[in-house]
């Protein structure tokens, strides 16, 4: 990761706090494929406008589509026109999480740092999975099949300017992140920050075993028989639950198994959040504790109006190095079961919930 300055944080989201506290604020708009949900909250929690310009293909679960994840790149020039001087970057986020794990492709990552830079605009890569996307990138990008993953990588940070990272993600780390950046006043600028809120500029609030953790993590991420296992993982639950008639959104992502709720539960309308009837069926049935990735997440607006999310999606998402092929056909068999009794599943209530970031902390009552 070709960056100038590198400084450690707690966790990616702290890398996000200290970034929008110097490029957010109200007034200030920040477009991005799909933000995840802790960039969005930091972005809004300082006032500026949070907006998804993904490609149409990544919002549709059954397009196949092999980079979803990519930036609709028309979207984004004309949003850099209509926006002009509000925005202060431009951010992707590979592989794109909250969209279904999707990856970007290269020439899309690089055509969105010349529209960038052709605006004047900064160009800030969320980078939690940079290794998953190297890898699709290895695997379905004409012309990158033989290069290797470390080469990829470095192609996908060299035309940008900074990235901010959770080393939860593809630093096998069990805790960490960082924000990196080229321009010596910004870095100066959050590192003084940093100073506030995480740690000295040397640490940012981890302890010395994790930095190493990290440092190791880093070395093992990008090896390829392991991304070919964990990918193929996905696959595979993937094409059993499809057996089973389950809509799932395909291609399988990268670090998750994603169910595409809304279209599975077509009798609970996106606002009585189809996406949280499963993952609690789930976690009845099987035990197997999943995420709605939907209109509980995403539906509250900042006028306090609440709208359907794009897709009500469930994410299972997969532990690095951590469950065999059993555990797989285990989770596959809860989603037999579950099937047989979906028909009978109903909606839910939010019944308490703060104002941004809702679905970390809402409580629900079930609806009869
Ligand atoms: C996990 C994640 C974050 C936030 O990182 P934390 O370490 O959990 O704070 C940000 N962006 C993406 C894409 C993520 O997956």
């Amino acid at each position: 990761m070709p960056f100038d300055y590198i400084i450690p944080t707690h966790q990616g989201r702290a890398a996000e706090a200290i970034l929008f506290s110097l490029l957010g604020g109200k007034g200030k708009n920040i477009p991005s494929n799909t933000h995840f949900d802790t960039t969005r909250g930091n972005v809004e929690a300082g006032g500026a406008m949070a907006h998804d310009l993904v490609i149409a293909e990544g919002k549709d679960p059954a397009n196949l589509h092999p980079f979803k994840g990519n930036m609709g790149l028309e979207k984004l020039e004309a949003y850099l026109i209509e926006y002009g001087d509000s925005v202060p970057c431009v951010m992707l986020t590979i592989t794109n999480n909250a969209g279904g794990g999707q990856p970007v492709s290269l020439e899309n990552i690089q055509a969105v740092s010349k529209l960038a830079k052709a605006h004047g605009r900064l160009f800030i890569i969320d980078g939690c999975r940079f290794a998953e996307n190297a890898y699709f990138i290895k695997l379905r990008e004409p012309g990158q099949g033989e290069r290797s993953i470390e080469d990829i990588v470095r192609d996908c940070f060299s035309c940008a300017d900074g990235m901010t990272m959770s080393a939860k993600k593809d630093a096998f780390a069990n805790i960490g992140g960082w924000l990196a950046l080229n321009d010596p006043d910004l870095a100066e600028l959050a590192r003084a920050r940093l100073v506030q809120t995480e740690g000295f500029p040397t640490y940012g609030g981890l302890a010395g075993r994790d930095l190493d953790a990290i440092a190791q993590g880093l070395v093992e991420i990008v090896d390829e028989n392991y991304l070919h296992y964990r990918i193929r993982t996905n696959e595979y639950i993937v094409e059993r639950l499809d057996a089973f008639g389950i809509p799932v959104v395909k291609p399988a992502g990268g670090h998750a198994v994603f169910i595409d709720a809304r279209a599975w539960l077509g009798h609970i309308p996106p606002l009585e959040y189809p996406g949280q009837a499963v993952a609690t069926a789930l976690y009845e049935i099987g035990g197997i504790r999943s995420c709605e990735i939907g209109s509980v997440m995403f539906g509250r607006q900042l006028d306090g109006s609440e709208i359907p999310a794009a897709m009500d999606l469930v994410r299972l998402a997969i532990p690095r190095r951590t469950y065999t092929q059993s555990h797989a056909d285990y989770v596959v068999e809860a989603f037999g079961e579950l099937a047989e009794v979906k028909d009978l599943l109903r909606g839910y209530r939010i019944t308490k919930e703060q104002k941004l970031m809702r679905h970390f902390t809402c409580e629900f009552t079930p609806l009869s």
